[in-house]
């Protein structure tokens, strides 16, 4: 690594994080979702992390994504979330990846692309109110599981996704858990029934219904899916932290501008500090204004975030190669999304590859 700009990884973090909400679910079992390359943590990292401390099983969202942590030598199940094309069926069946399943039509082109050296596993999918992926009627489910093909298909698990599972009042919650059964009891016995994200998991349990694994993502990585989640994950260790380093302090006189546009004028004798992180590392041009910490003190981004690099407004001298932290102590995670009208979950996963991940 040669740039002084990081982001940084606590295992530690999450290792707890796992284990914490495992001891709260009992029987049921952990599905450490790591798609986007682990909300930005990296995919490799957090599942072989995930699985030491509870989890059995993985999910991501794309085929590519399960095939870069079976490459990496991961055996357990994973499970992808998005649809994928009856084309590429055999792909996933010869990298053991689970596959939503939503409709007949798509499993009798599906078959086409399998033949008898295939087991496709896979999950139905269905919609029971999120508008978004998955089979709404009882009619499409029986006409799915008539579609199955025993000799190259096996079905594993049924499940459902929540749209509001993370506010405490909300009716659509419970009207979704109500829809999902009725699936989950005309479908035949399947070994895995699951419904709940971060904000379902401690929610739903299985005195609930007969739910036995839980889909895991934001709360692993120790954010909360929403403010309203405090009173569930109040153990919870942030494991992202983003860092880097003064390439440059200087004084400037008033009246000096800085940045494109000379948005900014100083107007006293100021220390600026010149910070090696711009919007090309995913650090947007809308963080003018807000406030990194040097040595335990905000200091603010003044002028505009450029592609590479930022300004900002220091208490004093610091010397070059100085600790700026841009998410960690002091600047936390949901203050930044929250500065950026956006939630922890974007902007975690919109750093770009040129910011090198240091695990700890
Ligand atoms: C991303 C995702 C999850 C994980 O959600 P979190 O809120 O991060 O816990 C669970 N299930 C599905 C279908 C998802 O797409």
């Amino acid at each position: 690594m040669y740039r002084p700009t990081w982001i940084e990884v606590d295992r530690e973090a999450i290792a707890h994080n796992v284990r914490e909400v495992k001891q709260r679910i009992g029987d049921e079992e952990l599905m450490a979702v790591v798609k986007a390359d682990g909300y930005g943590h990296g995919a490799v990292t957090v599942a072989e992390t995930a699985l030491e401390n509870g989890a059995t099983m993985i999910a991501v969202a794309l085929l590519e994504e399960a095939i870069e942590l079976r490459e990496a030598g991961i055996l357990a199940p994973i499970l992808m979330l998005e649809a994928l094309a009856p084309e590429h069926v055999a792909v996933a069946s010869n990298y053991d990846v689970a596959v939503p399943v939503f409709s007949a039509e798509w499993l009798r082109a599906a078959r086409m692309h399998l033949t008898d050296v295939d087991l496709l596993r896979l999950h139905i999918k269905v919609d029971s109110g999120m508008g978004r992926l998955g089979l709404q009627t009882l009619e499409e489910l029986e006409a799915l599981l008539d579609a199955v093909d025993p000799e190259t298909m096996q079905l594993d698990g049924i499940y459902t996704h929540f749209a509001t599972a993370d506010e405490l009042d909300s009716e659509l919650f419970e009207k979704q858990q109500a829809t999902f059964l009725k699936f989950v009891e005309a479908a035949p016995d399947l070994r895995y029934i699951h419904a709940a994200n971060s904000a379902g998991a401690l929610r739903l349990l299985p005195d609930n219904g007969p739910f036995n694994l839980v889909r895991l993502g934001i709360a692993m990585y120790g954010a909360l899916p929403s403010d309203q989640m405090m009173a569930y994950y109040d153990f919870l260790k942030p494991a992202f932290g983003l860092k880097s380093q003064l390439v440059q302090a200087k004084r400037v006189e008033p009246g000096q501008t800085i940045s494109y546009g000379a948005t900014y004028t100083a107007e006293r004798a100021e220390w600026i500090g010149t910070v090696p992180i711009g919007y090309a590392d995913g650090w947007s041009r809308r963080f003018q204004g807000y406030s990194l910490i040097v040595d335990g003190q905000p200091c603010e981004i003044v002028g505009r975030v450029c592609m590479d690099r930022l300004m900002i407004r220091l208490p004093g001298e610091y010397p070059v190669g100085t600790e700026v932290t841009l998410i960690g102590e002091g600047a936390p995670l949901d203050e930044a999304a929250h500065w950026l009208g956006t939630i922890n979950y974007e902007l975690l996963c919109q750093f770009s590859k040129r910011v090198p991940r240091e695990i700890r």
